[in-house]
């Protein structure tokens, strides 16, 4: 077995006994965040379907420390997507590794893949992707379904993430009934709910208006603030100014990383 895997084990061990979360696994450095959170290392994603392959990531290396809002532009077709879908666990690499907080996630088995994904990732859609029948609170509370929790104390845990995000007044309301930034927060309360130690946002405001994209940057720069380690896929040149760190992807490949990116990189 692998020293990845036995992190896991760890981890998952500490949080079945009611002990610290991540923090179980993986000593932080003196400041208390980890200089390698997450560790990419000559990513390549090649498609292969009935006509020509595509090669969507064509090998990325990169390091990320914990806490960082890492800003990832590039025009489209770039590999933004493919990239974020990698690093979430979603879409498994043709070669490369990647490592968050020291697992490497393409060596787990789907199960543990998919543990992964519960106890570290909070991820943010373009399309919301919430459930239409269910309420904004329902919403919130479907990614604690499988936690051994009193179904009191999950509701409990879904409204203070819904009051988080300013929605408190809107938990009973259909998605259908909220306006598109309400869905949005929806989406990221749904996002926040498990406090995952990294959130993978793919164009969050790519549906947004301008005042809206506002409001909802404003949060994550917040979340941001409190120490939480954001990825951020976006076209939209205007919310670079959030980003602590930019990389720009240009065929699948990195292009730049700013700020040491010449003055006319096209985004
Ligand atoms: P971006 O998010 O930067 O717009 P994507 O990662 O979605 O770019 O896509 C990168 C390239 O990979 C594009 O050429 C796209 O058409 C291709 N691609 C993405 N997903 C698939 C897939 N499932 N099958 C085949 N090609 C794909
Ligand atoms: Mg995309």
């Amino acid at each position: 077995m692998s020293s990845t895997v036995t992190d896991l084990d760890t981890f998952q061990a500490a949080e079945e006994a009611g002990e610290a979360g991540p923090d179980a696994v993986a000593p932080p450095s003196a400041d208390g965040r980890r200089a390698r959170f997450i560790e990419v290392r000559g990513l390549v994603k090649t498609f292969t379907g009935d006509g020509a392959p595509v090669q969507a990531v064509r090998g990325l290396d990169l390091v990320v420390p914990e806490g960082t809002f890492l800003g990832v532009m590039g025009q489209s077709g770039s590999g933004k997507s493919t990239f974020l879908a990698m690093l979430g666990g979603l879409t498994h690499p043709t070669s490369g590794t990647i490592a968050v907080d020291g697992i490497d996630l393409y060596a787990l088995s789907g199960e543990r893949l998919a543990d992964f994904r519960r106890e570290y990732l909070g991820f943010v859609f373009q399309s919301f992707n919430l459930v239409p029948y269910l309420t904004a609170l329902e919403n919130v509370t479907l990614p604690l379904a499988v936690k051994k929790m009193p179904a009191a104390k999950k509701r409990g845990r879904a409204l203070e993430v819904l009051e988080r995000v300013g929605l408190a007044d809107r938990a009973s309301h259909l998605p259908g009934k909220l306006s598109g930034g309400e869905q949005e927060r929806v989406a990221i309360a749904r996002a926040l709910v498990n406090e995952p130690p990294l959130i993978l946002a793919d164009e969050p405001t790519g549906a947004l208006d301008t005042e809206t994209t506002t409001e909802i940057m404003d949060l994550f720069a917040e979340l941001h603030r409190e120490g939480n380690t954001i990825v951020m896929v976006t076209h939209n040149a205007e919310i670079q100014l959030y980003f602590d760190r930019t990389i720009v992807l240009r065929d699948g490949r990195l292009d730049c990383d700013l700020p040491r990116c010449a003055p006319n990189t096209p985004l």
